[in-house]
């Protein structure tokens, strides 16, 4: 286990107040990524419950998650899929629309990013509405992906984000 704690990744979490809109309480999580020892601190934290072979695909949610995923991934000698936006991937891909407070938002995965059966960690680095993550759970298990936890590095708890990831395991390190 690493020798930073918890509550040091949290507080080097820099908290930009109406960014990028006005009301939004910003989570900067550059200052954990910009200090070699916490970011390995923090993907140590991520991938502790696991060894090399537990978890084949760590799926990464756009755009933050594939930092800690992809990080992740390689430390536990596991594949990487990336989660888009609609449009971004190049071959063929299966979508999912989730709602939004105005409208609604679609992500993307490969068609063949995943195997029936393939054990799956979903990697974010924060849990909000939980929208984002659901609707990544639905493309992850419609491509025959078995969930055997989704991690985020923060939760704002007072948005009940877990509500909308059911049927499996949530972790988050921190919470605000
Ligand atoms: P949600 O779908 O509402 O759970 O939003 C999760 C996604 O939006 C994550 O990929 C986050 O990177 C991003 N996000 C949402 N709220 C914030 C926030 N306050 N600070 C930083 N990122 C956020």
């Amino acid at each position: 286990m690493s020798a930073i704690s918890l509550d040091q990744l949290r507080a080097a979490v820099r908290n930009i107040p109406d960014f990028p809109q006005s009301g939004i309480q910003f989570k900067d999580i550059t200052p954990v990524l910009g200090d070699a020892v916490l970011f390995s601190a923090l993907i140590d934290h991520v991938a502790a419950p696991y060894r090399p072979g537990d978890v084949d695909v760590v799926v990464g949610i756009d755009a933050r998650g594939f930092i800690l995923a992809a990080a992740t991934a390689y430390r536990l000698q596991a594949a990487f899929a990336p989660v888009r936006k609609k449009g971004k991937l190049p071959y063929q891909t299966l979508e999912q629309s989730y709602d939004l407070e105005y409208g609604s938002n679609t992500v993307a995965m490969h068609a063949d990013a995943i195997r029936t059966g393939q054990r799956i960690l979903l990697v974010d680095d924060l849990l909000a509405t939980g929208g984002t993550a659901g609707a990544s759970a639905s493309l992850i298990e419609r491509l025959g992906g078995r969930i055997i936890e989704a991690v985020f590095f923060i939760e704002l708890a007072f948005l009940n984000g877990r509500s909308k990831l059911q049927g499996f395991p949530v972790r988050t390190l921190v919470a605000f």
